[in-house]
């Protein structure tokens, strides 16, 4: 098996992602977060807006509506310009993105048609009288931004430079969906709109730094420097708002691939919405960064292998669970009572999320921990009844050590900051 099709495997064995509609065979371009999958991902979005709502005093947040006025998408030139180029073969009539084929089909080998625009906006019919009004699902979250952005600075005590931030669903109807979860119909985008006064000097600033504080971000969460880089993109490759637009790519088993964009949007949004500030209009320094592709990504950084099984060296404050708490054996009554009382008072720390076992012997379970990357194991054993310590066993170096079980709860803590 090769490196993705390990993951994606993992994935599934242990309960990250599904399938979409898995039970009715599946929908192209949709997928399911499993128990373990939610938390990694909850964990991605709050490390993000942490460091980009809680750490700074020139942001806030927000969370627009998924559906909006259709106007919005004309404005923003979205029902014209948000396409993609599509060729389809002669022969078996598959569709594909043309930047993902070569001359001949890659299904049949037949010929491909010359190439048409075809719109990524996934149309949406409301209300009970016909005609229905037709709208679409956003097919990007920053709209909803900046449509709020009178609210927004009217509301607040910001002033230009400052940043509005917002995670949330966006919908494409992507013409070749694929690679597991990289390139979905329906995915999570999180990203700062950062305004700014109007000029190239400002902007250029504005977005150097960026770049640099969004690289930074996935290094310290653990992602190896020498699998991120920039990609600036051709001016005919930047999208219809695009002033300069730079891609964070991650060197995953397919490719280097797109993981965030940095744009220099100009003042194009704001002026299409006729918004001003102080008579002028401010440009915007955009961030966007996808949830989905993220996660992916720190999965696939993290995955190793120690003979025949898995490793997830997961960065701990990404890990679904920061702790596993063990009874030695399940049939001593006394370690298995010792060992819940530990594992709720640790269930109280709501920063760790323990995980309970007390199947197999300990060596299966530390191996159990390790493929889903849980930092440390706590295990009780007959000491634990004398003298009230635990061994914690370290995920990476697989080194032990022996802790009072007063001292477990701030020694995870200081270990996560
Ligand atoms: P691509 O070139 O891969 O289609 P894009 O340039 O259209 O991506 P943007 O419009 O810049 O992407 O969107 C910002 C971010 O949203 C991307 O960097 C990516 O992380 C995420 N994203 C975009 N499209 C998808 C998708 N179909 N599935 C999952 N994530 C996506």
């Amino acid at each position: 098996m090769d490196l993705m099709e390990k993951v994606v495997s993992l994935c599934k064995r242990r309960g990250f992602v599904f399938p979409g509609s898995d039970i009715y065979g599946g929908l192209q371009g949709f997928w399911d977060y499993g128990p373990l999958g939610v938390e990694i991902k909850n964990n991605v979005k709050r490390e993000w807006w942490k460091t980009i709502v809680y750490e700074r005093e020139d942001v806030v947040g927000l969370d627009a509506a998924i559906i909006m006025n259709p106007q919005i998408w004309e404005a923003s030139g979205h029902t014209a310009s948000f396409t993609d180029p599509l060729v389809e073969c002669k022969n078996c009539h598959h569709r594909f993105r043309i930047d993902q084929v070569e001359n001949h089909c890659p299904d049949c080998g037949g010929e491909l048609t010359d190439q048409k625009t075809f719109n990524l906006l996934t149309e949406v019919y409301l209300g009970s009288t016909e005609p229905k009004q037709k709208t679409y699902l956003r097919g990007e979250i920053t709209q909803g931004v900046f449509v709020n952005f009178k609210n927004v600075i009217n509301s607040t005590r910001q002033e230009i430079p400052f940043g509005i931030a917002q995670i949330g669903k966006a919908f494409r109807n992507e013409i070749t969906p694929g690679n597991f979860t990289f390139r979905s119909r329906e995915f999570e985008q999180m990203e700062l709109e950062f305004f700014i006064k109007p000029g190239e000097n400002e902007a250029n600033k504005w977005f150097e730094y960026w770049k640099k504080q969004r690289l930074n971000w996935y290094t310290r969460l653990g992602i190896r420097k020498e699998n991120l880089r920039f990609r600036e993109h051709a001016p005919d490759e930047r999208a219809h708002y695009a002033r300069a637009a730079e891609d964070i790519e991650y060197n995953a088993p397919f490719g280097w691939k797109e993981c965030e964009g940095i744009h220099n949007r100009g003042d194009w949004d704001l002026s299409r919405h006729k918004l001003t500030h102080n008579d002028f209009t401010p440009w915007v320094i955009e961030t966007s960064g996808g949830v989905d592709r993220a996660t992916l990504f720190f999965l696939i950084d993290s995955y190793s292998e120690v003979g025949d099984r898995v490793v997830l060296k997961l960065h701990p404050k990404l890990a679904p669970h920061k702790v596993a708490v063990f009874p030695l054996v399940s049939n001593k009554e006394a370690l298995v009572t010792k060992a819940g009382e530990i594992y709720k008072n640790l269930k109280l720390n709501l920063e760790l999320n323990p995980a309970w076992d007390d199947r197999g012997n300990i060596g299966k379970r530390y191996y159990a921990q390790d493929e889903i990357g849980t930092p440390w194991c706590v295990t009780i054993d007959y000491q634990t009844l004398e003298d009230d310590t635990v061994t914690v066993r370290d995920r990476d170096s697989a080194s032990q050590e022996r802790l009072p079980i007063p001292k477990l709860d701030t020694y995870f803590t200081t270990k996560l900051k």
